[in-house]
């Protein structure tokens, strides 16, 4: 069994010496078990984070174990009725040659319905982020803007053409000429070249009225051109930041504003701006007969800093703002 195994936590961009080839015993599957032959090994951006032993959603590899990954994989033998000898199954293999893994945890793939790479990429984990992600926090309504980048990619081009079915346009940032054009094979409206030396002013172009949604896959130089597009109730899925994964920690304020957007994506924080009149005409009534219950109750209590003269205002105003004020700022103007 061959195996690449973490050999170094890298700094900065991996290097080929941060892994290292080893041979090991073809492994031996155990009871509700089964021996698994990699066919196919699915490489994601998310295996930049697991090299590094910073604190994360999900735990680094050690070093000197098999690094991480989705496999397609044949069953070689198993010890379960869950798969069969010779079955096609998705698995979590890893970098690695052959495999034993739990026989209930495999998705048994069928090679007449769609090529079987398929459930590494467009139906696998990363077309359901695209799905999921886009549907559920994106929520893109027809005649709508949508943008992503990395926009090539499975995840990307998932998003584009999901979002391009809900009645979207789209706009597809991509690396280079190549991509560019292939942006167009997807049916993204727009495609642009972040490697441009004018992508804010290409946004601006394929984007006159703005942004609804923006998809962010890579953060950095990206994110920055897209922000001063994004309307009024722009959805900002935060999937990834792939344009960040190498870099070191930078205490400098943009590296503060890139942090918070690793910490809304860790942490699947839900950071949404409003303004109270948004929600008047559809919370106003609910408000009034409930809240109004509350205080009549003396359920919900209150503190009011009612201060007499008129000609007091202007300081009153600015002590409240020093935080003189001792409740509820009012200004007794008249009996
Ligand atoms: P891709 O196959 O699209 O590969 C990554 C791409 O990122 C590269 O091809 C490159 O495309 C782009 N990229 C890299 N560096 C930069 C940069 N500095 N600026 C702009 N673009 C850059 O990846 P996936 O589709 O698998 O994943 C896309 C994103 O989704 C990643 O951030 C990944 O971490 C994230 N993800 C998140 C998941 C979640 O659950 N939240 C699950 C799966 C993926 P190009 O040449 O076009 O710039």
């Amino acid at each position: 069994n061959q195996r690449y195994l973490l050999a170094k936590r890298p700094e900065g961009a991996p290097t080929p010496d941060d892994f290292a080839l080893d041979e090991a015993p073809v492994p031996t599957p155990g009871e509700g078990e089964a021996l698994l032959r990699t066919l196919y090994l699915s490489l994601d951006p998310y295996m930049r984070g697991r090299m590094s032993d910073a604190k994360s959603y999900a735990k680094p590899v050690e070093l000197g174990q098999v690094m991480v990954g989705a496999t397609v994989a044949e069953v070689v033998e198993t010890n379960s009725d869950a798969v069969a000898q010779g079955d096609i199954v998705l698995a979590y293999g890893g970098w690695q040659t052959y495999s034993v893994q739990a026989a209930d945890q495999l998705r048994v793939l069928d090679p007449d319905y769609l090529p079987v790479t398929t459930a590494l990429g467009v139906l696998g984990m990363p077309g359901f982020t695209a799905y999921s992600g886009l549907l559920r926090i994106g929520d893109p309504q027809p005649g709508e803007t949508v943008a992503v980048a990395a926009a090539t990619g499975p995840v990307g081009s998932a998003v584009g053409q999901i979002a391009k079915i809900k009645g979207a346009r789209t706009i597809g940032i991509a690396g280079g000429e190549r991509k560019v054009a292939q942006l167009r094979e997807f049916g993204f409206d727009a495609a642009l070249d972040h490697r441009g030396d004018d992508l804010r002013g290409a946004l601006k172009a394929a984007a006159p009225d703005g942004i609804d949604v923006y998809f962010e896959n890579v953060g950095g130089p990206v994110w920055e051109a897209v922000k001063p597009r994004l309307n009024t109730y722009a959805r900002v899925p935060v999937c990834g930041l792939v344009a960040t994964y190498n870099g070191a920690a930078d205490p400098s304020p943009a590296g503060s504003a890139e942090r918070l957007m690793g910490l809304i994506l860790t942490k699947s924080l839900t950071i949404r701006g409003f303004i109270q009149t948004e929600f008047v005409a559809s919370m106003e009534r609910q408000f009034l007969t409930e809240m109004g219950q509350w205080v009549h109750d003396g359920k919900v209590t209150y503190l009011e800093d009612i201060t007499g003269g008129f000609e007091h205002t202007p300081e009153t105003f600015i002590g409240m703002l020093e935080g003189r004020n001792f409740g509820k700022t009012i200004v007794r103007v008249a009996d």
